[in-house]
């Protein structure tokens, strides 16, 4: 007898199927199957269900391990995301539920890397992350840099981790341990996971590397368990959305690959900031501050840019070096007045607007087309970054929430902490 969970061979006339087994739909047998898609097979062709194993029972508490003398401790911080899931097999998604000590048991390698602290900050899909999260988590890191920690990891959901990771690059002055963000993009019960490597690999880095104080994020470097990049917190971006090497560099190198089979760290920069004593320092993020973005396309109306008026900042995401559609060319261009004029209006209301380009790789030049000189005539800011959208939104407001606007404006295009390439800063 066979029960979701188990995983089977289903026998029809024409196939053999093998996978983990959903709960059944009314005329279908549902399959998940080890790609991670579900399958429905119409009852009337299925002839056999061959059970092949039953899942595998991790109920059981491995006992408490004592602190290991001569490693260092590290502490890992968890927030909830693919990493801390495992597919429900009522409905055959993937739900966010592991104890943070069950994950932990997971790898038990990592008792030989470090001395490990395990804990819960939350439990949330990280598309739900707010501005109030990121101060938590800011505050979870200096506890536990209070207490002795040499390295902090933090898992959490990918689809955000790259906000996250810039969010925390701004907010933790004279933070002088890593920060090492890990995600998975494969749950951690599921024999494809990314889930291991990257947190082995994440622990592995801060071992070896015994300079390296940054924030940044650790994911797979190719589709297979091989090596993982240590990734700047504040110019990487997700770029797969089921890939296990999704997440790449923008605009720069990786600090370090981590060949966690060899026990090995090379790095591919240099630059960072290096390991000292004491605690950081946190600035916060205001949390009901309004920051939005635009993406702009083809035959927009000024509306939507009216509708911001009273936010506190605005990413524009043009196009190629940075445009938006403001130019009235001919009769059915006359839209694009309203458009510049209503780019103008929210700086005059005191809007922060801001430019970032839909190509993700490369920067922005104001100067080279006519466009691109009346938005700096408007005053749009950007001109000369090379920022992600994501980490402008998150460098924005995170200005916003700790500097009056007059230097705010100042502030934007100033490279802070690694998030504008130092070659165009010049
Ligand atoms: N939606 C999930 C999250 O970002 C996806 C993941 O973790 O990979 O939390």
């Amino acid at each position: 007898m066979t029960k979701p969970g188990d995983r089977v061979k289903i026998i029809t006339s024409e196939q053999e199927l093998e996978g983990v087994l959903m709960p059944e739909e009314k005329e279908f047998i549902v399959l998940k199957m080890d790609t991670g898609y579900n399958i429905g097979i119409d009852k009337k062709r299925v002839k056999e269900i061959a059970l092949i194993s039953h899942p595998p029972e991790r109920e059981t508490e491995l006992p408490k391990t004592q602190p290991k003398t001569g490693l260092p401790k590290i502490s890992i911080l968890h927030t909830g995301g693919t990493i801390a899931s495992k597919v429900d097999y009522t409905t055959g998604g993937v739900v966010a539920q592991f104890e943070p000590e069950k994950l932990i048991e997971m790898f038990p390698e990592l008792r030989n890397i470090a001395n490990i602290e395990s804990r819960l900050v939350r439990n949330i899909m990280s598309e739900n992350i707010r501005f109030a999260h990121y101060n938590i988590i800011a505050h979870e890191i200096k506890k536990e840099i209070e207490n002795g920690s040499e390295g902090i990891i933090i898992t959490h959901g990918t689809d955000t981790i790259h906000y996250t990771a810039a969010a925390l690059s701004f907010m933790l002055k004279d933070l002088g341990v890593p920060v090492i963000l890990v995600g998975a993009q494969r749950s951690s019960d599921r024999g494809s996971s990314d889930a291991a490597l990257n947190l082995l690999s994440a622990a592995l880095f801060i071992t070896a590397s015994k300079n390296f104080a940054e924030v940044a994020v650790c994911m797979h470097e190719t589709k297979e368990d091989t090596t993982c990049l240590i990734l700047p917190g504040t110019k990487c971006r997700k770029m797969h959305s089921s890939r296990r090497d999704a997440f790449k560099a923008i605009n720069t190198e990786p600090w370090a690959r981590v060949d966690f089979k060899a026990k090995k760290v090379d790095y591919l920069k240099t630059g960072f900031n290096e390991r000292k004593a004491g605690v950081p320092e946190i600035r916060e993020f205001k949390e009901n501050l309004e920051v939005g973005i635009i993406k702009t396309y083809p035959n927009m109306f000024a509306d939507i840019f009216q509708s911001y008026k009273k936010y506190d900042g605005l990413i524009i995401e043009g196009t190629g070096l940075g445009h938006i559609p403001i130019m009235e060319i001919d009769e059915l261009t006359k839209e694009h007045t309203s458009i510049y004029n209503s780019v103008k209006e929210l700086i005059a209301n005191d809007v922060i607007v801001t430019l970032t380009t839909q190509c993700i790789y490369g920067e922005i030049d104001m100067n080279v087309y006519s466009p691109g000189r009346k938005l700096l005539d408007a005053g749009v800011l950007g001109n000369y970054c090379d920022m992600t959208t994501e980490t402008a939104f998150i460098k924005l407001a995170w200005l916003l929430s700790n500097y009056p606007k007059h230097e705010v404006k100042k502030l934007y295009s100033v490279n802070l902490v690694g998030e504008i390439s130092k070659r165009l800063e010049k």
